[in-house]
């Protein structure tokens, strides 16, 4: 790194430490030219990737949208905020570290079928019967076969 002082080519780092809780470094340099220290920051750049939909068409990573949609589908479940919000976050961190500049929106779609399966069938159901109803009919009555037995008849 330049030494913002005198422009030097390279500066060397005299410490290294950790920040927060841990996603940032703190680095104390020292230039060998001019012998000024500065203070840098590094954290990993977590861009969230461009979804592609169905008909191609790009947007932006709606990260509102898709909890949105994860709480209309555990509306009057017994799922606390905490837990629909870990759930967001892992599916967050999933698509980030892809590596990918875009992803399909099947993709994610899946994801958060995962997640609420994990969290709550019923509401796992709500999502995939909004998510698949276009795309795989037959996939999603095959799913309503398997989740028949578990689910309670008053439809908790
Ligand atoms: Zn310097």
């Amino acid at each position: 790194m330049h030494c913002p002082f005198c422009s030097a080519v390279d500066t060397r780092v005299i410490d290294s430490r950790l920040v927060g809780d841990g996603e940032q470094v703190r680095r104390r340099r020292e230039c060998p030219e001019c012998n000024e220290r500065f203070t840098t920051f590094e954290s990993a750049e977590l861009v969230l990737p461009r979804v592609i939909k169905r008909d191609e068409r790009r947007s932006p990573f709606d990260e509102d949208k898709l909890r949105a949609g994860m709480v209309r589908a555990l509306q009057k479940r017994p799922v606390a905020s905490e837990q629909i919000e870990a759930a967001l976050q892992r599916i967050l961190r999933r698509a980030r570290s892809t590596g990918e500049r875009e992803i399909h929106s099947k993709l994610i779609g899946q994801w958060v079928m995962e997640e609420l399966r994990a969290l709550d069938e019923v509401a796992y159901v709500r999502f995939a019967s909004v998510y698949r109803s276009f795309q795989d009919v037959n996939a999603f009555r095959d799913e309503i076969e398997r989740l028949k037995d578990k689910v309670s008849p008053d439809g908790k």
